[in-house]
C-alpha cells in the first residue's frame, strides 16, 4: 500500500447506530457492552452493547406469536415468496451500502464484501423462486386413500453465523427459514456484528411483518446458549468452528431438535503432473489467500506432484510473494487485513508451531513491515513446506493465509493423505484427465469436490461437509426442505368404513 489511505463514499455516519434488532424494532441490547473496530487501523467503528436474556426472551416470545399469525401462516407460497423478493431487492438495492459496512467491521477487501452483498440477495431471489416452484409429492397409494407427502413450517429457528462472511451466511440461513414460512432469531458474531443489523434494516423496510426476524448480536456463551437451549427453538442453523458445533450437537440431542452444522476444514488441493499449471496457479492463489485465508474452504493443504513439486512450488511461492497487501478499500489489494488481532496472534501461533515441528517458512511467516500495516491486524500469505501430513500444521484449521505444501507419488497415496485428517469439507484437484479426477473425488470424503477450478458457489448446488466439518446441507431445495417439517397425509378416497369394530356404513 503506497500514498494516503483510500476512502469510501460512505462515512462513519452510515454504519448501524449499534442498536439491535428485537422483533420489528430497533433497541439498545441488554447486554454486555462490545465494540467493533476497523481490522485495517483499529479505529473504533461502534460501541455497543450485545443483546442480553431479555432481548432474547423477547425476541423467542414475539417469534411465537408471528410465526401463528394467520396474515403470515396462511399466506400462500407465492405470496411468502413476494417478501423474499422484496428483500432480495432492498439487498441489491444497497449493495454498496452493505460492503462499506461489512468491510468496516471485517476487514474483508470492498471487491469481496460487494460480491457478498449480491450474493444475499441472490439467495432471497433463488429461495423465492425454489419456494413458487416447489412440488410436494402424492405418493403411490397401498390402499383406498390418497397419499400426501407435505412440508409445512417448523415454527422458529435459531441461525448462529460466524465473523468472516456475515451476509452471505447470514442469508444462506434466513432465506430458506423464512421461505418456508418459519420465524428466524439470528444471532452474529460479535467480532462483526454492524452487517447484520444492516441486514434487520432492509428486512424491515421491504415490510416484513415483525417479530419473523431479530438480529441479536452476542456472545456464544450467552445470547447463543441460550437460544440453543430455548425450548421454543424447534431448528438450529450453525456455522462456525467445529468445537463449538459439537456443545450445539449434544444439547440439541438433548431435546432431539434438528440441527445442522457447517464447521471448520482442512481442505485438501491435489496438483496431478498433466495440469493447466497457469490455470492450477491461479486457482490455487484465489482459493487459498483471498479472503485472507479467513475461509472454512480454503485449501490450505497443497498436494504437488513429486515430479513438478520444486518447479511448481517455486511458482507459487513467487506469485504469492507477489500478491498486494493492502487496505480493504484499495481497489488493488488482494489480501487485506484478519479481523481481529487476537485472530492474528492465533495465526501467527500456528505457524509457530509448524516452524518447532521442522516446518520451512517459504514465504510470509510475519506480519508486513511498514508503517501503513502498523496499526492493521495484517500477516503476509504464508507457505510452509518441509513437514509430513501428520504435523500441527497439516491437522489444524488455521484459518489464516497461510499453505502447507507436500509431495506426493501416487493417486492412492494422496487419496489416502487427503482422508487422513479429521475434516472433510472440499477438495481441489487440478488435472487435464477428467476420469482421474473423477476417481479421485469419489474417494476422498469431502462434502465438494472441485475440478480446475476452486472456492466457486452456486446456490442452487447443495453445499456441506462429511467428518467433523460438520452435517447437514444448505443451499438448493434440500436447504429450503431442511427448515421444514416433512408430514404425511392419507385421505380416504372409497368412504371406507374400516370394518374392524364391526360399525357399517350409515
Ligand atoms: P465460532 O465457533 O467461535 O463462532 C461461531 C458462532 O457461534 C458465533 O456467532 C459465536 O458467537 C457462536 N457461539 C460460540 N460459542 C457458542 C455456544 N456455546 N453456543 C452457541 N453459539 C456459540 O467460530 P468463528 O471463530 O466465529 O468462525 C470461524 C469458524 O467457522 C472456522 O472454524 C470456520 O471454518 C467456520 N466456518 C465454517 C463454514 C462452513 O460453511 N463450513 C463457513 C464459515 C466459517
Amino acid at each position: 500500500m503506497t500514498g494516503s489511505v483510500p476512502v469510501s463514499d460512505f462515512t462513519l455516519d452510515d454504519l448501524p447506530d449499534g442498536r439491535i434488532f428485537v422483533a420489528g424494532t430497533f433497541r439498545q441490547g441488554q447486554g454486555a457492552e462490545i465494540e467493533s473496530r476497523f481490522p485495517a487501523d483499529g479505529s473504533l467503528n461502534r460501541v455497543m452493547r450485545e443483546a442480553g436474556e431479555q432481548d432474547v426472551d423477547d425476541a423467542i416470545a414475539a417469534a411465537r406469536l408471528a410465526v401463528e399469525d394467520a396474515h403470515w401462516r396462511d399466506l400462500l407460497p407465492h405470496q411468502r415468496a413476494d417478501y423474499l423478493y422484496r428483500i432480495a431487492r432492498g439487498l441489491a438495492d444497497n449493495v454498496e451500502r452493505i460492503a462499506f459496512i461489512q468491510s468496516r467491521d471485517t476487514g474483508k477487501t470492498l471487491k469481496e464484501t460487494r460480491a457478498l452483498a449480491m450474493s444475499a440477495a441472490s439467495t432471497f431471489r433463488y429461495f423465492a423462486a425454489a419456494l413458487e416452484t416447489m412440488e410436494e409429492a402424492i405418493t403411490p397409494a397401498r390402499g383406498p386413500w390418497m397419499t400426501l407427502s407435505r412440508f409445512e413450517p417448523i415454527g422458529v429457528v435459531a441461525a448462529i453465523t460466524p465473523w468472516n462472511s456475515p451476509i452471505a451466511s447470514d442469508a444462506q440461513k434466513v432465506a430458506p427459514a423464512l421461505a418456508a414460512g418459519n420465524a428466524v432469531i439470528l444471532k452474529p458474531a460479535t467480532w462483526s456484528p454492524l452487517v447484520g443489523l444492516e441486514f434487520a434494516r432492509i428486512v424491515a423496510e421491504a415490510g416484513l411483518p415483525p417479530g419473523l426476524l431479530s438480529v441479536l448480536p452476542g456472545g456464544g456463551h450467552t445470547v447463543g446458549d441460550r437460544l440453543v437451549s430455548d425450548p421454543a427453538i424447534g431448528r438450529i442453523s450453525f456455522t462456525g468452528g467445529t468445537k463449538v458445533g459439537h456443545a450445539i450437537a449434544e444439547k440439541a440431542a438433548r431435546r432431539l431438535v434438528p440441527v445442522s452444522l457447517e464447521l471448520g476444514g482442512k481442505s485438501p488441493t491435489i496438483v496431478l503432473p498433466d495440469a493447466d499449471l497457469d490455470q492450477a496457479l491461479a486457482g490455487i492463489l484465489y482459493g487459498m489467500f483471498s479472503s485472507s485465508g479467513q475461509s472454512c474452504i480454503a485449501g490450505s493443504r497443497l498436494f504437488i506432484h513429486s515430479s513438478i513439486y520444486d518447479s511448481f512450488l517455486e511458482r507459487l511461492v513467487a506469485a504469492t510473494r507477489a500478491l498486494k497487501v493492502g487496505h480493504p478499500f484499495d481497489p488493488a489489494t488482494q489480501v487485506a487485513p484478519l479481523i481481529h488481532p487476537t485472530h492474528v496472534a492465533n495465526v501467527a501461533r500456528w505457524v509457530d508451531i509448524a516452524r518447532a515441528e521442522g516446518g520451512r517458512v517459504l514465504v510470509g511467516g510475519a506480519a508486513p513491515d511498514g508503517a501503513e500495516y502498523a496499526q492493521g491486524n495484517y500477516y503476509l500469505p504464508t507457505i510452509i513446506d518441509g513437514v509430513g501430513n501428520s504435523a500441527t500444521i497439516c491437522r489444524e484449521e488455521v484459518f489464516g493465509p497461510v499453505l502447507v505444501a507436500l509431495p506426493f507419488e501416487t493417486d492412492a497415496d494422496v487419496i489416502a493423505m487427503a482422508n487422513d485428517n479429521q475434516y472433510g469439507l472440499a477438495c481441489g484437484v487440478w488435472t487435464r484427465d477428467i476420469v482421474r479426477a473423477l476417481a479421485i473425488g469419489r474417494a476422498v470424503t469431502t462434502g465438494t469436490v472441485w475440478i480446475n477450478t476452486y472456492k466457486q458457489f452456486s446456490i442452487s448446488t447443495p453445499f456441506g461437509a462429511d467428518k467433523e466439518s460438520g452435517m447437514g446441507r444448505e443451499k438448493g431445495l434440500e436447504g429450503l426442505r431442511a427448515y421444514m417439517r416433512q408430514k404425511s397425509y392419507y385421505i380416504d378416497t372409497v368412504h371406507q368404513v374400516i370394518p374392524w369394530a364391526g360399525i357399517t356404513a350409515g
